[in-house]
This record gives structure tokens, C-alpha cells and sequence, in this order.
């Protein structure tokens, strides 16, 4: 018999899941961590192991999954722009066919299932900050497609299965989130920048470091997913979860030689095919529906995750 939620975390052992693993465990839930660990290791959640309510399942999503749970949160896909290029078929596949899967399984055990979209969905956006009811401005073809055209029919996907299905279905669109946990190589901007800061290298910015983005500390995006799990039935989405402050790529690079006190200097590379010249959630929906507003301003969540890989240098001598 069970009486705690069973909620399944795919991507569990991924940067956001693990964190999503531990705040679901403390709230009582047993916790299913599913991932094939391409870009998740066994070390982001080796402190959850060998709890009761924990179970780490090695297993791929674009295979049908059979397990019985109440709630499933659908992260996994690798999520850095270096990651999801490496084998563009595979990130469709884990988008497309993991969705399939996910989905089939939420309708034949009656789950609410909850998708880990992409403020990507909209591209390179003309409509700026970006509200849920715009479509998007993307390339099909692109470099960047397999995961964000991916991630476009991952919702298709959700919302055919809710219309078709009567399945519960949220969609999140996140948007760039941050925090201890990420991996020291993947290529985004917030690790790529605190590693090159605290080993002394030069600071890579591409283009000339007037894009934008909006950094969401990861405590705050977990949860927003949470809160948009345990709304109605009714409320779908999408959602956009993020935080709305919006800096120039310059300006993050600034705040992290500040606050690691580096010596780096700034160099200029040449800006990735399709990359989007600004990005800002406009997030009155997730106010409104989930009552929930991020809370961890940009310096304060950087100190937090330079802490962190300020550790792990330490531990691979890695620092300078
Ligand atoms: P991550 O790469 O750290 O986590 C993804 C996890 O999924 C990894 O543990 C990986 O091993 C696992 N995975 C990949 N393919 C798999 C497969 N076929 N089967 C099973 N597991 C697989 O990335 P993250 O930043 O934690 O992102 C988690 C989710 O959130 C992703 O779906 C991503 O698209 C979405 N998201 C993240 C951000 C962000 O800024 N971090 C923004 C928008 C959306
Ligand atoms: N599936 C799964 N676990 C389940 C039920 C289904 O992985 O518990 C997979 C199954 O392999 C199928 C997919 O989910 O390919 C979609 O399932 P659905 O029932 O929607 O479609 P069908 O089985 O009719 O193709
Ligand atoms: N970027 C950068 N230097 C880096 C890594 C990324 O200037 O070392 C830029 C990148 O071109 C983009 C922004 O930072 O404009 C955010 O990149 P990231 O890969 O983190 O996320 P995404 O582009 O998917 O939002």
C-alpha cells in the first residue's frame, strides 16, 4: 500500500532535477530518479541515496518506461547548447519519443505529468519580454532546432494527449536557470564564466556581450515547477517560469569578476548561428496562477554557485 505521492523525476540525477528530487523527498514524496546519465551524474544525488524514500533508475526515455506513480516530472534532456548539439538526433529523440513515452505512461496510470519546456520555444523573439500567447520565432533548420523544434512538439505532444486523452498536463517554459549542480563543462554562460573567473582564464564573451538574458537561481525555478504541479487541473499552461530581471551578457561577466575578485580579462569570440539577441519572461501568469515570483537576486544567487564551483576546483586542484 502506499500512501506517500509516488512522483517519477526523469533527468532526476540533471542539474534542476536533483534539486527537484530533494525538495519532493522533504516534502514527503517517494521519488523515482529516472536518467541515462549523459549529462547527470550519480554524484548530484549521491547524498539522496540510501534514503528510504529514494530510487536511482538507470534507464533511457526514448524506451517505454513501466512503473506506477501518481506524478511525473518530465526533465529529462540535456539542456547546454554544446550538450544538445552534440548528438542533435538523440536530443530530438529524447524530446520527442521521451515525451511519447511519458505520456503513455501518465495515460495508463492516470498521472499528472508535468513537461520541462523552454522559453527556446520562442527563439530569437521579436516580441520582447515574452509573453506565453506568443509563437515563437524559430529557425526549423538550425543548429539550435533539434532542441528547440524538440521541445515545440514535446508540447505539441502534451496538449494532443490533454485534448485526446483528458490526460492533466503542465508545461513549463523555463527560462535560463542557475546554481550550484551545473555542469563545470557544458558550455553555458553562468558556469562557463565563474570556472573561467576562478582559474584566472580569459572571459569568453560571444558577439560583443550586448545580448541578453534573465538568470533564474535554480531554489526559486523548483519551486515554481512545484507550485504549478499542485495547481487545479484545470491550469495547463503553459507557463512561463523565470526571472524577469534582465542583464546583458557584459553585465554578467562584470558581476562575476566582482564577486570572485579575479584578475580575468574580458575576450570577444564570435556569437553562435541563431543565438537570441534577448530573452526576458514575462511571468504575470505564474503570479497570478501560482502566486509565485522568484525571490534570489542575481548577486546573491551567483555567490551561492561560485561557492560551489569554487569547491569543486578545490577538490580537482583545478584552481588557480
Ligand atoms: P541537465 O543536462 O543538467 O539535466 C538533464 C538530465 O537529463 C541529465 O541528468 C541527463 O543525463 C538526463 N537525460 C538526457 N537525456 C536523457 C534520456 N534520453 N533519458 C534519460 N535521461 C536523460 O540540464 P538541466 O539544466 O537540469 O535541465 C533540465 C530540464 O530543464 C531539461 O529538460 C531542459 O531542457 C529544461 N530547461 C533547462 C533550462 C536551464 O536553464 N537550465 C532552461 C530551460 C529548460
Ligand atoms: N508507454 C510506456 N509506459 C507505459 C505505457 C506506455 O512507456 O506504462 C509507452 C508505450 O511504449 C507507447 C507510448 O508510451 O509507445 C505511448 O503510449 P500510448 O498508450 O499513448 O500509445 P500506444 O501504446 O497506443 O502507441
Ligand atoms: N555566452 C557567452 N560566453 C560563453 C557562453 C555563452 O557570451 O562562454 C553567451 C551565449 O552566446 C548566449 C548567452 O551567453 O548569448 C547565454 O548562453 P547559454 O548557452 O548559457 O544559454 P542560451 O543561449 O541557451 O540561453
Amino acid at each position: 500500500m502506499h500512501l506517500e505521492k509516488r512522483v517519477l523525476i526523469t533527468g532526476g540525477a540533471g542539474f534542476i532535477g536533483s534539486f527537484l528530487c530533494e525538495r519532493l523527498l522533504e516534502a514527503g514524496a517517494t521519488v523515482l530518479c529516472v536518467d541515462n546519465f549523459f549529462t547527470g551524474t550519480r554524484m548530484n544525488v549521491s547524498h539522496l541515496i540510501g534514503h528510504p524514500r529514494f530510487e536511482l533508475m538507470r534507464h533511457d526515455v526514448c524506451f517505454p518506461l513501466y512503473v506506477e506513480v501518481d506524478e511525473i516530472y518530465n526533465m529529462a534532456c540535456p539542456a547546454s547548447p554544446v550538450h544538445y548539439q552534440f548528438d542533435p538526433v538523440q536530443t530530438t529523440k529524447t524530446s520527442v519519443h521521451g515525451a511519447i513515452n511519458m505520456l503513455g505512461l501518465a495515460k495508463r496510470v492516470k498521472a499528472k505529468i508535468l513537461q520541462a519546456s523552454t522559453s527556446e520555444v520562442y527563439g530569437d523573439p521579436v516580441i520582447h519580454p515574452q509573453p506565453e500567447e506568443y509563437w515563437g520565432n524559430v529557425n526549423p533548420i538550425g543548429p539550435r532546432s533539434c532542441y528547440d523544434e524538440g521541445k515545440r512538439c514535446a508540447e505539441t505532444l502534451f496538449f494532443d494527449y490533454y485534448r485526446q486523452h483528458a490526460l492533466r498536463i503542465k508545461v513549463a517554459r523555463i527560462f535560463n536557470t542557475y546554481g550550484p549542480r551545473m555542469h563545470p563543462n557544458d558550455g553555458r554562460v553562468v558556469s562557463n564564466f565563474i570556472v573561467q573567473a576562478l582559474k584566472g582564464e580569459e572571459i569568453t564573451l560571444y558577439g560583443d556581450g550586448s545580448q541578453t538574458r534573465s538568470f533564474c537561481y535554480v531554489d526559486d525555478l523548483v519551486r515554481g515547477l512545484i507550485s504549478l504541479m499542485e495547481t487545479p487541473d484545470s491550469v495547463t499552461g503553459p507557463i512561463n517560469i523565470g526571472n524577469p530581471s534582465e542583464f546583458t551578457i557584459r553585465q554578467l561577466a562584470e558581476n562575476v569578476i566582482d564577486l570572485t575578485g579575479s584578475k580575468s580579462k574580458l575576450v570577444f569570440r564570435p556569437l553562435p548561428q541563431d543565438d537570441p539577441r534577448q530573452r526576458q519572461p514575462d511571468i504575470t501568469k505564474a503570479r497570478d496562477l501560482l502566486k509565485w515570483e522568484p525571490s534570489v537576486e542575481l548577486r546573491d544567487g551567483l555567490s551561492k554557485t561560485i561557492a560551489y564551483f569554487d569547491a569543486l576546483l578545490a577538490d580537482r586542484n583545478m584552481k588557480v
